[in-house]
């Protein structure tokens, strides 16, 4: 019998909406029209750059977007191959497929869930162009290899941070790291706009290309009206969208804070069980931004999520090896990517889950995972 009253559902993920976020869109509902269209974008473009340390940044529709975008500024296109993990959101991949360049998917560490530097050197070929860095759950790649590599061979390196918002790499925050960086604030991540994306980098000459192509190919010094000098695109943030994210922005430290708060609980609860969970290596930090367990050995995952259920709490499994979609040549020899998928799980992660709701979600891992109830 559920003991839980509906209403006391336990949901994957939800965004943390404040009095600061509505006002501020209330006011860009109201006011942000005419002169004024565009304040909370700038607002909001700027708030970022110096959360991240970043010289320029372009608000977007999406992270999807975001990636389209800077790949098209790199002169990424039919012919070129860019090289990505194997597990990992259909988002990362989809717009160098949408360039008409080859994605080429290799295999991922087994500690850090993301792209093996190793197995990147080895499918570097002539037409490579990029390594496409995906931080993975808030994990982080090994971007001092990476970067070795991408210089080694002339390549661009590419940070998806779309998951990593609280992330750095030895002081270095996740994003700020490559070529460009590209964030999402769908409704799931860290910080939300509702459907939101940013493009961020330091090379001023990719940031006046980007600009250009995000503004249906006008250039911003461009005199005459309506004059496109090239085909570009159209993936913008609204304003009332960035109004919602200055609130956000505002509160960053206190959301990054709660993904934080939320992981520790998990880690002491399932302390001992037969699994490991986001790891955080020395010198880095990990903005967790979505808890996840993964079983030493294969467990029936069906039934922790059915478990789940019956007591109103969402579960959401690995993201499937690219290579296992019908769109992508399978690649059995990617082991660890298929042995992830299978042994392995996300817990919910809202910023103000409580310690009771932590303890609840837990009660279940352990007693599926073996260890009676502490
Ligand atoms: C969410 C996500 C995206 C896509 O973000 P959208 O804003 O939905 O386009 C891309 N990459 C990663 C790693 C993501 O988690």
């Amino acid at each position: 019998m559920n003991a839980h009253a509906p209403s006391d559902r336990i949901y994957y993920t939800k965004p943390s909406i404040s009095a600061l976020e509505i006002g501020y869109a209330n006011d860009a509902v109201a006011n942000g029209w005419g002169e004024r269209c565009y304040e909370y974008i700038e607002r909001f473009e700027r708030l970022f750059k110096q959360h991240l340390g970043v010289r320029h940044a372009i608000a977007t529709s999406s992270a999807t977007g975001a990636l389209h975008m800077g790949m098209a500024g790199l002169g990424i296109g039919p012919g070129d191959e860019v090289i990505l993990a194997d597990i990992n959101w259909i988002a990362s991949v989809v717009p160098i497929v949408h360039l008409g360049a080859k994605p080429v998917l290799v295999d991922v560490l087994p500690d850090s869930w993301c792209i093996d530097p190793a197995a990147v050197e080895a499918a570097i070929t002539s037409r490579t162009k990029a390594i496409l860095a995906v931080h993975l759950y808030g994990n982080l790649c090994d971007i001092d290899a990476l970067a070795a590599i991408a210089d080694r061979h002339g390549l661009h390196l590419i940070e998806d941070a779309a998951e990593a918002i609280g992330s750095a790499w030895h002081g270095r925050r996740a994003g700020s790291m490559g070529a460009f960086g590209a964030f999402s604030f769908h409704g799931t991540k860290t910080i939300t706009t509702g459907e939101g994306g940013l493009f961020v980098t330091d090379d001023d000459a990719l940031y006046e290309r980007v600009l250009t192509l995000s503004n249906h190919g006008r250039a911003r010094g461009e005199t005459r009206q309506f004059w496109p000098e090239r085909i570009g695109f159209k993936y913008k943030m609204s304003n009332v969208q960035a109004a919602i994210g200055c609130g956000q922005l505002e509160r960053i430290d206190e959301l990054i804070a709660g993904k934080r708060r939320v992981f520790e609980g998990y880690r002491t609860e399932l302390e001992g069980l037969p699994l490991r969970m986001n790891p955080e290596p020395a010198g880095t930090v990990n903005g967790y931004w979505m808890p996840t367990i993964v079983a030493d050995a294969p467990f029936d995952r069906e039934a922790l999520i059915a478990r789940f259920k019956a007591d109103n709490i969402d579960g959401r499994v690995f993201f499937w090896p690219l290579s296992s979609l019908p769109m992508f040549d399978h690649q059995p020899q990617h082991h660890v990517s298929h042995a992830l998928a299978r042994c392995s799980l996300n817990l919910p992660s809202y910023h103000d889950l409580t310690c009771a709701q932590i303890a609840r979600v837990a009660g279940h891992v352990i007693k599926h995972l073996g260890r009676s109830p502490r």
